[in-house]
């Protein structure tokens, strides 16, 4: 059986999105630059994408900006505010927590290093930040708070609202919203965010295709210099076909969010009972009670299990299951993961987690499955993942 729990990762292209894409590399191949007929129509369906993304965020359209990904917009987002606000205020000291996606910590390093102060808001345990840290950091030299909507590989929420209030007119804050958009209601003017990041890929969209919301007021400089495209703040001609892919993936989802919300949350619940029947109290959910349905992240706690990161992933995929750790793989190695770390587990518990992320069309006789290799795998190496590879199962 082949079973695909890895959605928080990527997703695959829904049909219809890549229907609505087509025409966009063949027929409809214009330039949205160009004044003639076939750019006029490249630039409406540009501009229809755009609309379509704001309402949906409860933006309007002049607020949004087509980027290559999330990671492009957190880049520009963060650089472009950073930078402009510094030149501006002279502020430049940067908020943000230790699990947030990569993009946002180099991003963050990399201003640290060119005369930023990037500075680290606590966490709990369960991985959401602690209002307490986040108000004693704020000082008068704040430029931006940077604080993910949900957490990539925990699924834990953070409450933005609320954030807003501590921060003067001339400090801003920004959101990753990337696992969020799609999957769980975001409203910019409920969560008073100045800057949104989003991604098309993990919600049945083109991959390298993202947009960035900035609310209209706010500083930013681009990040790409080069052509007068996205109101001089992204130089380069629009991915058109990737842009409606991305729209016509917020269209899809957009009307069935809700539905969609309450099948992972079945699915989700199905899983923790049955992996908790399993394993009792040797493994940790982690997350807390406020969590993305769409994701699920336990440990085997390390006490007993010997856990080995690497040996895990390979007897999951070996039965065909494709999930992962939370773990950053580089160059063959997998390195424990900083978010694991970031709430407090040692290296043996991160090296025991694993995250299961989910989408509506995944099913219990799936995740049935799944348990039965863990179970098979757990009872038979209580206290060694290490042979699991060598299972037959
Ligand atoms: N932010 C979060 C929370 C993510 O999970 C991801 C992707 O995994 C990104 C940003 C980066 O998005 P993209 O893959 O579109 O660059």
């Amino acid at each position: 059986m082949k079973v695909y729990f890895d959605n928080a990762s990527t997703t695959q292209v829904h049909p219809k999105v890549l229907e609505a894409m087509l025409p966009y590399l063949q027929d409809n191949f214009g330039n949205a630059s160009s004044i003639h007929s076939h750019g006029r129509k490249a630039r409406v369906a540009i501009e229809e994408a755009r609309e379509l993304i704001a309402d949906f965020i409860g933006a309007i359209p002049s607020e949004i900006y087509f980027t290559s990904g999330g990671t492009e917009a957190i880049n520009f987002i963060i650089n472009g505010i950073a930078k402009t606000n510094f030149s501006e205020t002279g502020k430049n000291q940067l908020l943000t927590t230790r699990i947030e996606h990569k993009a946002v910590l180099d991003t963050h390093f990399d201003l640290s290093e060119n005369g930023f102060s990037s500075k680290f808001i606590e966490v709990n345990d369960n991985g959401t930040y602690k209002p307490s840290s986040l108000i004693e950091k704020i000082s008068y030299d704040t430029s931006l708070v940077s604080i993910m909507h949900t957490n990539n590989e925990l699924g834990t929420i953070n409450k933005i609202e609320g954030i807003s209030e501590h921060l003067s007119d001339d400090q801003y804050l920004f959101c990753d919203a990337v696992q969020a958009f799609g999957k769980i209601d975001i409203d910019v003017n409920k969560l008073k965010v100045h800057a949104l990041s989003g991604s098309g890929h993990k919600i049945y969209g083109p991959k390298g295709i993202g947009f960035a919301f900035v609310k209209s007021g706010t500083p930013i400089s681009p990040l790409l210099f080069g052509g007068s495209q996205e109101r001089n703040r992204r130089g380069g001609t629009e991915n058109i076909a990737a842009i409606v892919g991305l729209a016509e993936a917020v269209n899809i989802i957009e009307k069935k969010m809700g539905e969609n919300y309450k099948e992972v949350s079945a699915l989700k619940q199905y899983f923790i009972d049955g992996i908790t029947q399993i394993f009792e109290d040797k493994i940790e959910i982690n997350g807390g009670n406020n969590t993305s349905p769409y994701i699920l992240s336990f440990t085997f706690k390390s006490e007993h299990f010997k856990n080995d990161g690497e040996a895990l992933l390979m007897g999951l995929d070996i039965n065909g299951i494709a999930a992962s750790q939370g773990s950053a793989c580089t160059s063959g190695t997998i390195k424990p993961s900083h978010v694991i770390l970031g709430i407090g587990k040692d290296n043996d518990d991160a090296n025991g987690t694993l995250r299961f992320s989910f989408n509506p069309k995944n099913t219990n006789e799936e995740i049935d499955y799944v348990l039965s290799v863990l179970e098979k795998i757990g009872k038979q190496n209580l206290r060694g993942w290490v042979k699991i590879y060598e299972l037959n199962i």
